[in-house]
């Protein structure tokens, strides 16, 4: 075969990895850097004692420490991101260990998202634009509403037209850019309650921020069409929910339901990365990957940016993460 021309169907799923710098703390306890990024797309565990020669990983892209939020952005989720625009279902996902830096990368992708929705919609005069939000929180299999903490676990209801829908979920009327921020940093800080009363809720629970992008333009002949599609901003829950379940060989009963979602959520990415035509996903299996069904997989665009710690002391943990990564691809 050709080099490179082997691939021919488009990428449905963009998967990269950011390294961030040694923590503070890693440094303090002289903790060492494991891996080395050899180009934009390689990285490569250079830890010493190898018993055997380490494999390299291969992904779309390999943000190395130095790498800014906003590259990140541009270069991991940015495309994916604004295909909302254009009427197609999008996720963004932060997947890695607990304090690895998801909801540090999520926040910048967000920020950055805004910006880019709101100058396409001021360069877009002849389009109309509604925009709606809803947060959730996906906690031990239960769904909590980000925006109206009072409403307590939600129901989730298989609409034949929506597909699931979660119910009494509020969505809000965007009126703005501002509005809109203000709306994602209650949300932000909504869960950093929650975690001060269970400290480790956000290792265990995922957090969705979706908005919905509809956008109508009215063409020479006076029909007006319009398009409509989520962008899914998605913080999950640590992945070493998912490997110390998998170690353990823990069932999936009460008390560790925590890790059905995340699980669930592998397990579709996996099999939509070698799908076949009619093969089963299931999406059915756990909440999360019910509500995100229609923005995963078929039309859909997703991009994934695993984030890892580049210390020798986590390095089990950024392998598991790393492979996990190479099996989305
Ligand atoms: P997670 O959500 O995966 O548990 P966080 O996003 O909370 O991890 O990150 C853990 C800590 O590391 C936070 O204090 C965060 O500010 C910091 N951090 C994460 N990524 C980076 C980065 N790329 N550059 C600088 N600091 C980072
Ligand atoms: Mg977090």
């Amino acid at each position: 075969s050709t080099p490179g021309g082997s691939k021919t169907c488009e990428e449905n799923i963009r998967v990269t990895v950011r390294i961030r710098p040694l923590s503070r703390r890693e440094q303090a306890m002289y903790d060492l850097i494991a891996w080395e990024c050899l180009d934009r797309n390689t990285i490569i565990n250079k830890s010493p004692n190898q018993e055997k020669a380490t494999v390299p990983f291969i992904f779309d892209r390999v943000f190395d420490p130095s790498c800014s939020t906003q590259t990140v952005y541009e270069e991991g989720a940015k495309d994916v991101a604004l295909s909302a625009l254009k009427g197609i279902n999008s996720t963004v996902f932060t997947y890695g260990q607990t304090s690895s830096g998801k909801t540090y990368t999520m926040h910048g992708i967000t920020e950055n998202a805004i910006k880019d929705i709101y100058e396409y919609i001021h360069e877009n005069p002849d389009k109309e634009f509604v925009l709606k939000l809803s947060a959730l929180e996906i906690y031990n299999e239960h769904v909590y509403d980000l925006l109206n903490v009072e409403s307590g676990s939600l129901r989730l209801l298989d609409d034949p037209e929506k597909g699931t829908i979660v119910e009494k979920l509020v969505e809000q009327v965007i009126k703005g850019r501002q509005h809109l921020q203000q709306l994602i940093s209650i949300c932000e800080a909504q869960r950093q309650v929650g975690e001060t009363a269970l400290n480790d809720k956000s290792s265990r629970s995922h957090q969705i921020i979706r908005l919905t992008i509809q956008s109508s333009i009215t063409e020479d002949s006076g029909r007006i069409k319009t398009f409509i599609a989520s962008l899914n901003l998605v913080d999950l829950a640590g992945s070493e929910r998912a490997s110390q379940t998998n170690a353990s060989g823990t069932r999936l009963k009460e008390g560790s339901h925590i890790n059905r979602s995340l699980l669930t959520l592998m397990n579709v990415i996996r099999k939509l990365s070698v799908e076949k035509r009619g093969s089963h996903i299931p999406y059915r299996d756990s909440k999360l990957t019910r509500i995100l069904q229609h923005s995963l997989g078929g039309n859909a665009r997703t991009a994934m940016i695993c984030t890892a710690s580049p210390a020798l002391s986590h390095i089990e943990q950024t392998k598991n993460t790393l492979s996990f990564a190479t099996s989305a691809k």
